[in-house]
């Protein structure tokens, strides 16, 4: 056992810094302003907002509260808009919450009677046979179809309870709608409205879906990036052609444990994670991490071990859904989150994490320039490597090399700064262009000193990129000794 601290690991980041971005889903449990200025001081660094749930305008309003608690407490909170896709979801039902016990009869329509549960939309619906499984509430619930008429007949297997708005999913079983129907052009028609950092995708289902995606968005002149969420068996396999199409990679587990067997769930997110840091894309690990905590104040052993294990895996992001969407104390899941993250960081090989990762970058001076402002970090036991970037790009490349050190991108862009928060262990902070090199290392130290990166006889290592003004100084890397 080693305290993972000092040289066999490289430089683990100081205390209180976090390198592992937190994103959290909001809903009833966390819309109010009191909720969200508690989210933000606990750590949220993206705010994520299902279009699943909740009219349109309830979004519209929410994401101004979201806008105004992060200005209040002047810190950047990015804004994620997930979009649903072609997902089959109980619609209406008996009662605001029904409980299934083996070997009741359950009969689903989408123009249900009295007693009956309501699923939608119709056109979701696929052609089933009798003997197909039926998972509600990412498999709360297990059906067996029984008979299959105007309406479905199924017998339940397992036990559990739902709430409306559950998801169906009928393993092995799509509907035959094209994945950009009108409703997606709607709801895409809204939430670039709403001009959010990120889009998230749900089921898609290749490259084209993201392609056409992105195309209906530029012919709009939108550039947003799009998260793909890799939720079922046909995104799995075609995982390589996703990732090249997509910004980034959201492992949509809870979708994934029923499409998917549940068994197959860690290797996959594994796997996933590993191409994501290979290409440089952010990486997402979301669904119950802390699932416990819907209705505790601490999470189980196994949950903060998932936790940790994705980080160690290479996510950038956790993310929390019920936890904090409907869950108890959203604030707390977000804390106990960040202490996680906090701890497990202590405690990563960042050197070898390194090493390994040299075989990684491709030959051109700025990304050679950046794996090795990580390698200076790590022998230097620098305390934070300090970024100047126009596009982010400077400083995406760096955390992709996953230095101990957290980044303290600089760039001018305010929506840049918002859209590098789903990277590991950059800082984003905005600044206005800079003219000459002696300012640049001069707002370079005062930066790092005011967010507390710095101490006398530090040494910051700073690189700068495309950065405004510094003509032909594109590629530069400086250790500079803090006085
Ligand atoms: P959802 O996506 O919460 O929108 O269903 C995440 C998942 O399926 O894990
Ligand atoms: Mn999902």
């Amino acid at each position: 056992m080693t305290s993972g601290t000092g040289a066999e690991t490289g430089t683990p980041p100081g205390p209180g810094i976090r390198l592992t971005r937190i994103i959290a889903t909001i809903g009833p449990a966390s819309a109010d302003i009191g909720t969200i200025r508690a989210m933000i001081r606990a750590g949220m660094d993206i705010a994520r907002l299902n279009l699943s749930h909740g009219t349109l305008q309830d979004h519209q309003e929410t994401i101004s509260r979201i806008r105004l608690a992060a200005t209040e407490a002047r810190k950047l909170v990015a804004i994620m808009i997930d979009i649903p896709g072609p997902k089959l979801r109980v619609r209406s039902m008996p009662g605001p919450e029904i409980s299934f016990f083996p070997q009741d009869h359950v009969v689903l329509a989408s123009e249900p009677d009295a007693g009956e549960l309501g699923i939608g939309p119709a056109s979701y619906i696929p052609q089933m046979c009798e003997g197909d499984t039926m998972l509600l509430a990412d498999g709360a619930v297990t059906l067996t179809v029984t008979s299959i008429g105007p309406s479905i007949r199924a017998e339940v297997i397992t036990g559990g309870t739902i709430r409306q708005g559950a998801g169906v999913v009928i393993p092995g079983r799509r509907p035959d709608i094209p994945y950009v129907n009108e409703e997606l052009k709607k709801n895409l028609s809204f939430a670039a409205e709403l001009n959010p950092d990120f889009i998230a995708l749900s089921f898609v289902g290749s490259a084209g879906d993201i392609t056409t995606v992105r195309d209906i968005l530029t012919d709009d002149h939108r550039i947003i990036p799009l998260i793909a969420k890799i939720e079922t068996k046909l995104a799995v396999d075609l995982f390589d052609e996703i990732l090249e199409a997509a910004d980034g990679i959201m492992v949509a587990r809870g979708d994934l444990g029923v499409e998917l067997p549940i068994a197959c769930v860690p290797h996959v997110q594994k796997e996933i994670i590993r191409s994501c840091n290979c290409a440089g894309k952010p990486v997402i690990t979301a669904t119950e991490m802390l699932e416990s905590m819907v209705e505790h104040g601490r999470p189980t052993r196994a949950e903060v071990t998932d936790v940790a294990n994705a980080i160690v895996d290479g996510t950038d992001a956790t993310m929390l859904s019920a936890e904090t969407s409907i869950g108890k104390d959203p604030a707390r899941a977000i804390a106990m989150m960040a202490e996680i993250a906090c701890e497990t960081e202590r405690h990563l090989p960042y050197r070898q994490i390194l090493e390994e990762r040299k075989e990684w970058h491709g030959s051109g001076p700025s990304e050679i320039i950046s794996y090795s402002a990580c390698y200076l970090a790590n022998e230097l036991a620098s305390r934070a490597i300090v970024a100047f970037t126009r596009s982010g790009i400077t400083a995406e490349r760096v955390s992709r090399c996953r230095p101990g050190t957290p980044i303290l991108a600089i760039t001018p862009d305010e929506q840049i700064a918002r859209r590098l928060l789903n990277r590991w262990g950059v800082i984003p902070c905005i600044h206005a262009p800079i003219h000459t090199a002696d300012e640049l290392f001069f707002i370079a130290l005062e930066l790092a000193h005011e967010h507390d990166l710095t101490r006398s006889g530090d040494r910051l290592v700073i690189i700068a990129g495309n950065f405004a003004g510094i003509q032909g100084r594109t590629n530069m890397i400086k250790v500079q000794t803090v006085a």
